[in-house]
């Protein structure tokens, strides 16, 4: 590291605290002491810590390693403590401390004596008759047996003496003595041991039988290895054959998968040997790859609800009153005198493995900051009395409030747009004495962030991402018995285990001392569990850099394997991130996993084709692109994974979709009725991997090694697949498209050809950038499409209307047609073209003579002869409108004209109305009998108007006026 290299504080000094955990003087427990070393603590000064994602950066290549580190901000960073405590109340959880690691598994008994009894029916002849007393009570044989499991079996628990732990599995909190225990191995001895041997031989049979049938698999038809299992079913016992042709009958009508609801391939539908209710091997979590041997039992009646262990919801509480709780548990254990950390820590561990007796807290945990509030200050929150408003703001934007760490520059979750609790949204916790968060990595393999407002230490383990197999392995073989019965227990974080049994198995593991002001950081894929010293108060986060984006990658692929509903979709994630802009020290992350999304995606459209599956579609755009909205989208019937980048749906049950992986699973139709569905061309996709590349501009830059990893892996292996004559690849079918399509252009449109052609190419547009021009050719397709069908619209229209010449029928504008015939080049060959165009240029002439009868002077006859020519016209021609108005204003003006004109009453006219009538004529410029008389009239009118007024103006004469009203007369005649 260079000069910002952070300061990792000597790994001893971690405070004389957790000396307790590297020093193993005082440890005498009967786990054996704890040396857990300890993980880095870094002290960034207030430069390094102004970015919490750069700091994390820089610190990574030290403290991945750990799996965990702790962060202690520059003594000036203090947020205020936002919630009022007096008032903030939150529900909390029961944790049954010692049954973290020692509880029996949540088996079924009853399941358990089923299979036990078969067992003894076909191997020994007899049915257990009377049940097995063990000290007065009846001993349950599922808890010995499973007991024993968990110590490595009879043998073992012989060799180690284990029987002492195994009773107190069998009987918890009786007194164990040496009596006891040599009945409890006699008893097991005389009903368990065959059992177990049994046991262990058909679970050696499944792994051993396992490779077997795979490698048979290749050579000939599964289908062999699958009849075999349902003979299976019907050579069984006595029962069984009962049972058995009750679900044959059932059989023809529903033998529904309980997962994915369907009642096909019924040649792996795999039956409980108890209950009867059907599964699909591939639709277990996880699936099987085969019919196991032996009876089978769903994990229903394996797990009976009422015995599964958990975290009970508990009681809600005031902050007072569960101090009052917590106060109350400490003094239990420890009295009122102060007890070192050590002492607390290894009594922890004595207690979860189950030498300390019961003991249960409460825990207030996952509390959603956005229904009970955060601790950080909030912009929209009310502030405290207390805290100062300048304080205030000042930490609502800070970096390192885990309420903005999520969405920071550089993170991954800034494409997520909705808020997902935990992962967007902090989550608080409130914690007492023991109160514990067991065994797990984070949701999708995020990074996290832990930081402790208040109160009491937090002891936290972790193991290193890259030994994530690892611990899995340990803790399988430490808890087997709690495996077998609940394969996805990893899932459910109620598990501990001691530190020291990963460490006898080789497994680092590492620990931090969480105190108040303290930020803990766990890496991706890194287990982490612990547990709280007393009354505190924490928050945490999930954020992801891009480095983390591989890890997200594996994450993704263990939900599909666990066929459990992911939080987001990986791989819109990714698109969407791609998409956006990103800075030289994401590219490089982005590029790989989205290059690792693509081959992937690239093999599984590849195989789809390959299987016959020809039609293919876009998917529906979203409404937000530049968002991650999984929300819109379908996810698989069978692994439950939102289906962003493809589906596979078929035409006999719409409403399913499937993954590409399961597109055999959807239902039992001939490929050619499912249709491939897809957000993305690999094309596009194959851009997303170059736009990624943020030195995609220079020359010579690792983009060339991209586009030839890419190119290779395009060229190397041909996409063929099998056709009667022998093997044809996509690229050939694509060449004979183009070529049929090329001579579809030279001959006159045909309607029917050119669906077919569009429908052919559906094989091909899913695919890379080499089928470019089949797109451009759908392109030219579609246009020719649009076009010709638009001609032969038009012209049918246009006969329609000429041979019923109905008024109710629309006429064709000539706009449109006009538009139709512009196209230079015409997009196909489409003789009615010409017709139409005959048709048009009638009708352009006749718009054109409109045009000029309208802008001069013309006679009305004309207009009219005009008007009813269109009327005989089918096409629309846009001027009829204006036409036919000038038509109707000039018959309006002649009624009002002539009546003025014929009027023979004195002074019955105005004056004024001659005069409007007169400029409303030279506004219509049309050409009209009457518009002579008119003005003629109104040359008149005005004269005698003015004449008046010249007698008016001069001494009054009798005669002039009798002159006058002489003239009047003659006008009137
Ligand atoms: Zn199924
Ligand atoms: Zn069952
Ligand atoms: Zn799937
Ligand atoms: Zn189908």
């Amino acid at each position: 590291m260079g000069k910002g290299k952070p300061r990792a504080v000597e790994k001893g000094v971690l405070g004389q605290n957790l000396s307790l955990l590297s020093s193993s003087s005082s440890g005498s427990s009967s786990s054996g002491s704890l040396h857990v070393p300890s993980a880095p603590v870094y002290y960034p000064n207030e430069e390094e810590f102004k970015d919490p994602l750069e700091y994390i950066y820089k610190i990574r290549p030290e403290a991945e390693a750990y799996g965990i580190c702790k962060i202690v901000p520059p003594n000036n960073w203090k947020p205020p403590f936002a919630l009022n405590l007096e008032n903030f109340s939150f529900p909390t959880k029961t944790q049954a401390i010692h049954q973290l690691q020692v509880r029996p598994a949540s088996c079924d008994s009853k399941t358990f004596e089923l299979e036990y009894n078969r067992f003894l029916e076909e191997h020994c002849g007899k049915k257990l008759k009377r049940r097995v007393i063990f000290e007065g009570d009846e001993l349950d044989l599922c808890k010995l047996f499973n007991g024993v499991k968990r110590f490595g079996g009879y043998d073992k628990v012989v060799k180690e003496k284990k029987w002492g732990e195994v009773s107190r599995f069998v009987r918890s909190g009786r007194k164990i003595t040496e009596c006891a225990k040599h009945v409890l191995c006699q008893l097991y001895q005389e009903h368990l041991y065959d059992y177990e041997e049994y046991y262990n031989r058909l679970n050696k049979g499944v792994a051993k039988g396992c490779k077997r049938k795979v490698r048979e698999c290749k050579k000939s038809d599964c289908r062999m290895e699958f009849s075999r299992s349902k003979r299976r079913c019907k050579n069984s016992d006595g029962e069984k054959v009962k049972v058995c042709n009750k679900v044959e009958e059932e059989e023809e009508h529903d033998q529904i998968c309980e997962q994915c609801r369907s009642g096909l391939h019924g040649e792996v539908m795999l039956l409980c040997d108890r209950c009867n209710k059907g599964w699909h091997i591939y639709c277990l979590s996880p699936p099987l790859k085969q019919v196991p041997p032996g009876n089978w039992y769903c994990f229903e009646c394996l797990n009976s609800d009422k015995d599964t262990f958990g975290f009970v919801p508990g009681k809600h509480f005031t902050v007072e009153a569960f101090r009052r709780l917590a106060d109350r548990a400490k003094r239990r254990w420890f009295g009122s005198g102060s007890t070192s950390r050590v002492q607390m820590e290894k009594k922890f561990w004595e207690i979860v493995e189950g030498s300390a007796g019961d003991v249960e807290v409460m825990y207030g945990s996952d509390l959603d900051t956005s229904v009970y509030g955060s601790g950080f200050p909030r912009a929209n929150d009310q502030r405290p009395e207390s805290v100062e408003a300048n304080l205030w703001d000042e930490y609502c934007g800070s970096p390192w409030n885990l309420n903005n760490l999520p969405k920071l520059k550089g993170s991954m979750l800034q494409a997520v747009h909705h808020n997902i609790t935990g992962v967007m949204v902090p989550w608080l916790y409130v914690g007492m004495l023991f109160s514990s968060f067991c065994w797990h990595f984070e949701d999708h393999c995020f990074y996290s962030m832990n930081y402790l407002h208040w109160g009491e230490p937090k002891c936290w383990y972790s193991v290193p991402g890259s030994e994530a197999g690892a611990f899995e392995k340990v803790m399988r073989s430490s808890l087997p018995d709690l495996f077998d019965a609940q394969p996805d227990l990893l899932f459910q974080l109620v598990t501990m285990l001691n530190p020291s049994v990963l460490q006898d198995n080789r497994v680092p593991v590492y620990t931090v001392l969480q105190e108040p002001g303290n930020f803990v950081i766990t890496f991706p894929r890194s287990y982490h569990g612990g547990f709280n010293f007393g009354l505190n108060c924490a928050e945490a986060v999930n954020f992801a850099p891009a480095d983390w984006l591989p890890h997200g990658g594996f994450g993704a692929e263990l939900y599909k394997t666990y066929l459990k509903t992911a939080v987001l979709s990986h791989e819109e994630l990714l698109c969407v991130v791609a998409k956006g802009d990103c800075d030289s020290k994401a590219s490089p992350h982005i590029k790989k996993e989205m290059l690792r999304i693509y081959t992937k995606e690239k093999s599984w459209r590849e195989r789809i084709w390959r299987s016959g599956i020809i039609k293919s579609s876009p998917m529906p755009m979203r409404k937000c692109p530049e968002y991650v909205g999984t929300e819109e989208d379908p996810a698989c019937i069978i692994c439950k994974q939102y289906l962003y980048l493809s589906a596979v749906v078929c035409s006999c049950r719409p409403s399913a979709f499937v993954c590409l992986e399961h597109w055999e699973r959807i239902c039992e139709c001939k490929p050619r009725r499912r249709c491939l569905l897809y957000r993305h061309t690999l094309a596009e996709l194959s851009d997303l991997v170059f736009t990624s590349d943020s030195n995609r501009f220079e020359e010579r830059s690792p983009s060339n090694n991209l586009r030839r990893q890419i190119s290779c892996s395009n060229e190397s292996n041909v996409l063929t697949k099998k056709v009667k004559e022998g093997h044809v690849s996509l690229a050939e079918l694509a060449e004979q498209w183009l070529s049929r399509a090329n001579k579809f252009f030279h001959h006159p449109y045909l309607g029917d050809a050119c669906a077919t052609l569009l429908k052919e190419a559906e094989q091909f547009l899913w695919a890379g950038p080499e089928m470019d021009p089949v797109r451009d050719m759908v392109k030219r397709l579609n246009a020719a499409q649009k076009w010709a069908g638009g001609i032969r619209d038009c012209l049918l229209k246009v006969q329609n209307w000429s041979s019923g010449h109905s008024c109710d029928l629309e006429r064709v504008p000539l706009e449109y047609i006009a538009e139709l015939l512009n196209y230079d080049p015409m997009p196909c060959n489409e003789p009615g073209h010409l017709i139409l165009k005959e048709r048009a240029e009638e009708a352009w002439r006749l718009a054109q003579e409109i045009d000029s009868a309208l802008s001069s002077c013309s006679e009305i006859s004309m207009l009219e002869s005009l008007y009813s020519r269109f009327c005989d016209l089918p096409i629309y021609v846009k001027e009829s409108k204006k036409l036919s108005k000038k038509i109707a204003s000039a018959k309006i003006w002649i009624d009002c004209a002539k009546k003025c004109i014929s009027e023979t009453q004195s002074a019955a006219v105005d004056i004024d109305i001659l005069h409007k009538l007169k400029s409303e004529i030279s506004e219509l410029q049309i050409q009209l009998p009457e518009t002579e008389l008119l003005l003629d009239l109104v040359r008149k009118a005005e004269s005698c108007q003015s004449q008046c007024k010249e007698i008016l103006k001069a001494p009054f004469s009798l005669k002039n006026v009798e002159v006058l009203l002489q003239e009047f007369k003659k006008f009137y005649c």
